[in-house]
């Protein structure tokens, strides 16, 4: 105990050393050190003893879940399933003592029923005891929650009858069948306080297989993750066979066996951080896992932004960044062109008429309706001014236009002129006003464009 309290203080930080302590007091004396192995000084023996919470950690093992045993490297649980069957459970429990090794064992209701006394071998030597069902069947993740129930109290039941039904001694652990996983069943055993236990690597015990198989199978893959739970049978005698030589390697090759029992009121979970019930835990080596945190921003303030200001709307800052960006040139200086003046909207809701003047165009000005060249208008204006007035096609443009006045009114001075290519035209004299010499400053691409027609180049 006092070697076991010391690797513990190894491994644990300054600040949990007190209730490792504490849950070292609590332990059962189940630790069987190598040294103390009555018998065989060379022994594997049991290096220590994790007492585990299934509340906290409702369900273990790589094989199926993100979560296993908070083991360090090199150490190895031992489970054992689907017994007991005197024949080749006692042998088992030899072997285990011949090591001073504990372990875990899985039981099936109907084989305790049978065999209640094989139960309590397993209590009495120390080891841990859970559950495995009541009759073993592989199809619990097909199960409605009726039967799951059924399996899983009858199989405790059953079990505790072996032991006069004594719960403390039979811990809150539970195998699924075959590993036959579902919803179901790891919600109804999480509800009851059960862990579910998978494990980490089988050894293929249950197939017909050569004892060195299942030998080479449990060494192979313990090597390859380097600790974790292995999963046994204590009815085949092929495991039998192949279990005095695993054990004996596993102790050439510096492997630790170590004992696992619930927590209770009076024996608390051994101290573990988060990340020790992974099989790979986050390190110091791994770059991603040291990436800087995302900052905790807090949004609760309520701090007011200032108001954006009629300059940072400018529509031509944006579209000069955006041509002088995509053009991979320079920002160019920006002209001092007149600055829009915002419209101050009267509190009037109406406008006075404008004067007739304002739309009046000076006489002198030699003005070209280029509107009147577009093809559509100059072919019309040649019907129009055509002397066979009375064809029945004239006719119809005739009734088209007295149809559209419009059209007609607008078609009329080139056709009237005889000019269909839209040659200059004299229009209206005007008073002198300020509108009328704009007008003389146009162009006479500007005017026609102002006056909605399309621009023969
Ligand atoms: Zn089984």
């Amino acid at each position: 105990m006092i070697a076991n309290v010391l690797v513990m203080i190894q491994k644990r930080s300054r600040t949990v050393i007190g209730a490792a302590l504490l849950g070292c007091s609590f332990m059962t004396p189940q630790a069987a050190l190598a040294a103390d192995c009555p018998g065989n000084p060379n022994a594997l023996g049991t290096s220590r003893t994790i007492v585990v919470d299934p509340k906290e950690h409702p369900r273990i093992g790589t094989m199926q879940y993100p979560e296993t045993l908070p083991l360090a490297d090199h150490e190895v649980v031992l489970t054992f399933d689907d017994g007991p069957l005197p024949k080749y459970s006692n042998q088992v429990l030899a072997i285990l003592a011949s090591q001073c090794v504990k372990a875990t064992f899985f039981t099936i209701g109907s084989q305790a029923r049978f065999n209640p006394e094989g139960v309590r071998k397993l209590i009495a030597a120390g080891h841990t005891v859970g559950t495995h069902s009541q009759n073993h069947p592989l199809t619990m993740n097909k199960m409605p929650l009726e039967r799951v129930k059924q399996e899983v109290d009858d199989g405790i039941a059953s079990t505790l009858a072996a032991l006069n039904g004594d719960k403390s001694k039979l811990a809150p652990f539970f195998r699924i069948p075959g590993l036959m996983r579902a919803e179901i069943p790891e919600a109804y055993l999480a509800s009851q306080g059960i862990q579910v236990w998978s494990a980490d690597f089988p050894a293929d015990d249950w197939r017909h297989i050569s004892p060195q198989r299942v030998y080479d199978l449990a060494i192979q893959r313990i090597e390859a993750k380097h600790k974790g739970i292995l999963l046994l049978h204590d009815i085949q005698p092929r495991t039998v066979a192949a279990l005095p030589r695993i054990l004996n390697t596993l102790k050439e090759r510096g492997y630790r066996i170590v004992h696992v029992v619930p927590a209770k009121p009076d024996r608390p979970a051994t101290p573990t951080e988060p990340q020790q019930w992974f099989m790979h835990p986050p390190t110091e080596t791994v770059a991603t896992t040291r990436w800087p945190r995302i900052p905790n921003f807090v949004f609760t303030a309520t701090r007011m932004l200032p108001a954006p200001v009629f300059a940072d709307l400018d529509w031509r800052d944006a579209d000069i960044l955006d041509h002088a960006q995509r053009a991979r040139i320079g920002v160019p200086v920006r002209t001092a062109w007149p600055q829009p003046q915002v419209a101050q909207l009267a509190p009037v809701s109406t406008l006075p008429i404008p004067a007739a003047d304002v739309f009046r165009v000076p006489e002198a000005l030699d003005l070209t309706l280029l509107a009147a060249r577009s093809a559509t208008n100059r072919r019309l204006a040649q019907r129009a001014a055509a002397p066979a007035a009375g064809t029945p096609r004239a006719q119809a443009i005739s009734a088209r236009q007295a149809r559209h006045p419009k059209q007609a009114a607008h078609q009329i001075p080139a056709a009237a002129h005889g000019k269909g290519r839209g040659g200059p035209m004299h229009v209206a004299p005007p008073a002198a006003s300020n509108a009328s010499i704009h007008v003389a400053k146009r162009t006479p691409r500007a005017e026609a464009s102002a006056a909605g027609k399309r621009v023969q180049d």
